[in-house]
């Protein structure tokens, strides 16, 4: 009997404290920790910063080479163009720069030479080398053609 009263004391003091709010903030607290917020539990995720690691990218093939200027001896073996070649006469080739004639050619200017023109490829002092315009084919030093460029 004793025991019976104990409990309804015990009971009462229990709904009294539940009414003033006492009993619920410890749960409320449990909640929290064992809530959503708290996920020590779960993987960690990488912040959000630091991005993945990459696989490193393939070098890149190296670019092709220009093609290289023929050899000497190769060049030496080259046909030298004529003035009469077709393709020679399309771009108003001579072999004498200084016989050009500016008012057919208002692209050229007095000094324009195939040795001092960017697409030619002979050597220093020769007096026929190739030409890029002209494949397979020595123009002479003195030489000019329409396509002329200096060289850089
Ligand atoms: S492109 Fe240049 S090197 Fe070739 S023929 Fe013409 S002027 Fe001469």
């Amino acid at each position: 009997m004793n025991r019976i009263k104990h409990d309804a004391k015990t009971r009462r003091e229990i709904l009294k404290l539940i009414g003033q709010g006492a009993v619920v903030l410890p749960f409320a607290g449990l909640a929290a920790c064992s809530g959503g917020s708290d996920n020590s539990a779960a993987p960690a995720k990488p912040a959000a910063s630091t991005p993945p690691p990459q696989p490193k990218p393939e070098p890149a093939p190296s670019e092709p080479a220009a093609a290289p200027a023929p050899a000497a001896a190769e060049t030496a073996n080259m046909p030298r163009l004529a003035e009469d070649d077709p393709l020679a006469q399309s771009l108003s080739y001579v072999h004498d720069a200084s016989s050009v004639d500016s008012a057919k050619q208002p692209r050229y200017e007095s000094g324009q030479v195939c040795s001092n023109c960017a697409l030619y490829t002979g050597g220093d002092g020769e007096e026929w080398g190739p030409c890029s315009i002209f494949p397979g084919k020595q123009v002479k030093a003195s030489g000019w053609c329409s396509v002329y460029a200096p060289k850089a």
